[in-house]
């Protein structure tokens, strides 16, 4: 571990910087060096090629992936208020930090610094799902864009990422991260380790991209079908499924026969293959 001797403690750094936490922007800063510590150490292979770390706030994630050893990293963040701080990090671990001013929500992250690329962030959580989707999205386009993705969600959240079929849990957003990646929670943070504290624990997940999606798709129609189908998740699907049209002698009917899905299963007793199946029949018509 390297750690420059002349880095002010991160409560000095937020102070002097006037860094009070936003709501708006989802600011809940961690910084306890333990923890920070356990995020940077659980992101695989940081030494090589770029981690993009996404909302580095005050820079307490961001020391411990340069401390852990990250050769490159490169920091989005959408609060201007922050890259003071930022720029004397960059300056304590020469050549190892760019900082990006910008938002998150529109950059292609899949386009920044040198593969392989990782995400690693403590993510604002008012946008968590709306960033996860993004980046799926560009998976669906290029797996290899990503290497890895080691985010800190909101706990509830984390447990859709990761839910299985027949459980509370499992929605859209457990089938689009499973169809592209292998999602496990590594741990969980409480409350009290953020200033402020969220209301909620906060729970770090490991996401590895997969070689190739678990079945062939079409990302756009899986999410049609998806949303249909969980959309009214109580429903049989032959009746979900029929805000998405279809010729008159097919649509949801045909599409489940088909498929061999029953017509009168619900969306959550589906799997991720199941829905896969379903959109390449929806996309026949
Ligand atoms: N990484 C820091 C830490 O762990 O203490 C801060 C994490 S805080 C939960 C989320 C960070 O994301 C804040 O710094 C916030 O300003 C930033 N952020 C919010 N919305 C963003 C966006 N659209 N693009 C980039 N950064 C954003």
């Amino acid at each position: 571990m390297t750690v420059p001797a002349d880095l002010p403690p991160l409560r000095e750094v937020i102070a002097r910087h006037g860094l009070g936490a936003r709501k708006a922007l989802g600011q809940h800063f961690l910084l306890d060096l333990n923890l920070t510590g356990r995020i940077a150490r659980a992101a695989p292979g940081i030494g090589e090629g770029s981690v993009i770390e996404v909302g580095p706030g005050p820079g307490g994630l961001t020391r411990a992936l340069l401390a852990e050893g990250a050769a490159r990293v490169i920091a989005v963040e959408k609060d201007s208020r922050c890259l003071e701080a930022l720029a004397e990090l960059a300056a304590a671990y020469p050549g190892r930090l760019e900082v990006v001013e910008g938002d998150a929500l529109e950059l292609d992250l899949g386009a920044l610094g040198a593969a392989p690329r990782q995400i690693v962030s403590n993510l604002p959580y008012n946008i968590s799902t709306a960033l996860l989707v993004r980046w799926l999205t560009t998976l669906a386009g290029d797996p290899r864009a990503f290497s890895a993705m080691t985010l800190m969600f909101q706990k509830e959240v984390a447990e859709r990422l990761i839910a299985a079929p027949r459980s509370r849990d499992y929605g859209r957003l457990s089938v689009l991260t499973q169809w592209l990646c292998q999602a496990r929670p590594l741990f969980d943070i409480p409350p009290r380790a953020f200033t402020p504290p969220p209301k909620v624990t906060s729970t770090v997940v490991s996401i590895i991209p997969r070689e190739q999606p678990l079945a062939p798709a079409s990302l756009t129609t899986l999410e049609k079908v998806t949303a249909a189908a969980f959309g009214q998740r109580r429903k049989m699907l032959r009746q979900s499924l029929k805000s998405l049209g279809g010729k008159s002698e097919g649509g949801p009917a045909a599409w489940l026969e088909a498929t061999g899905i029953a017509p009168t299963a619900r969306a959550e007793e589906l799997s991720v293959e199941d829905f896969c199946a379903l959109a390449a029949c929806v996309d026949r018509g």
